[in-house]
């Protein structure tokens, strides 16, 4: 017995493979906006899993990880379920370089959405209607925006049990907690009981190559997890060492307009009242030092060393023992460099 699939009014039959385009909008020139997406249909029933991308038309490593995905075609072929990959939501963006859809709203506060709202609004309803309403699983990828790079890392509502161990599963060692209200299309998948993970990594409108891999084995990992495909399973107790959840985190911003140059990056662990940077004017002067008010891990910070008073300079997150995170951020990171 097996369930019809029809995506994009395109049906895909069990042991197939097929791409498809979902028509969103019809645009003032005459064309239609429409996502591409393909799927992969295992010939058993088992979970299905969206994996997408550039929701933030800018955020470019997601669709990279989603290339690499696709090309693992044996991999591919012998899953069970099916795996809906979208490599590129927000095409408009996308397309010119941009966060954001034409009437400058973020579609990652436009969810769930609703057929009669502002385009991006109407985005996220067809998104929610086509893909997530299919789907037992969803993973997001993004990006840091704004100037803004991101240590890889898991964001998630770890307080449901099947997210939090396919947070776990993921194995990136960083997971922040966190169940925003925020009109996010991981708000609005978790709304409808489906266990989402947001990935984070990099920056804006570029490829970064430890982040891609950290998401693509990150992605194979929960695949595995959730019985798509055969692999060695990882013990609970290798994963409760590997992955740290943050307590919480917080943004340091400059206290001085001028130039920034920081002397923490990411994935350094800062104490509290610790130097993070120093701003200065122009001519060297007017020095103002930035420091942590408070012990944690760097996870985002500013790539424009050009700050306003006020700018957004470092993410710091707070954990219980931020030494262990540390030491766990490096190992992973010669891991992914080594790995090819
Ligand atoms: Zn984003």
């Amino acid at each position: 017995m097996t369930s019809e699939l029809v995506i994009g009014g395109v049906s895909v039959p069990p042991g197939k493979r097929k791409r498809m385009e979902i028509p969103v909008a019809k645009l003032y020139d005459y064309t239609e906006m429409t996502i591409p997406v393909e799927i992969i249909r295992g010939k058993e029933e088992g979970p299905v899993l969206f994996i997408s991308a550039a929701v933030h038309g800018d955020e470019i490593n997601g669709t990279e990880i989603i290339r690499r995905l696709l090309a693992r075609k044996k991999m591919l072929s012998r899953i069970r379920g099916t795996a809906i990959m979208v490599p590129v939501v927000n095409v408009f963006g996308f397309n010119r370089n941009v966060r954001y859809l034409p009437d400058r709203r973020d579609l990652n506060r436009s969810f769930p959405g609703s057929g009669s709202g502002s385009l991006a609004s109407q985005i996220a309803s067809v998104f929610m209607k086509e893909i997530v309403d299919k789907c037992t699983h969803g993973i997001d990828l993004h990006t840091g925006g704004g100037h803004r790079a991101n240590l890889p890392q898991i964001r998630a509502c770890i307080d449901d049990a099947e997210t939090n161990r396919l947070a776990h599963n993921f194995g990136v060692p960083v997971v922040i907690n966190s169940s925003l209200r925020d009109g996010s299309l991981r708000q609005a998948a978790a709304d409808k009981g489906i266990p989402i993970l947001l990935f984070e990594g990099g920056e804006a409108l570029r490829y970064d190559e430890k982040v891609i891999r950290s998401g693509l084995q990150g992605i194979i990992s929960v695949m595995t997890a959730i019985g798509m495909i055969e692999g060695q399973k990882i013990s609970m107790k290798k994963q409760r060492e590997d992955v740290f959840i943050a307590r919480s985190s917080y943004w340091v911003r400059a206290p001085h307009s001028g130039s920034l140059r920081a002397s923490k990056h990411l994935g350094n662990r800062v104490k509290q009242n610790e130097l993070l940077g120093v701003i200065s004017d122009v001519f060297g002067q007017g020095r103002v030092n930035v420091r942590a008010p408070k012990t944690g891990i760097v996870i985002g910070m500013t790539m424009l060393p050009l700050v306003n008073n006020g700018d957004a300079l470092f993410h710091i997150a707070t954990f219980e023992d931020v030494a262990a995170v540390e030491e766990k951020m490096e190992l992973y990171d010669e891991a992914l460099e080594s790995r090819t």
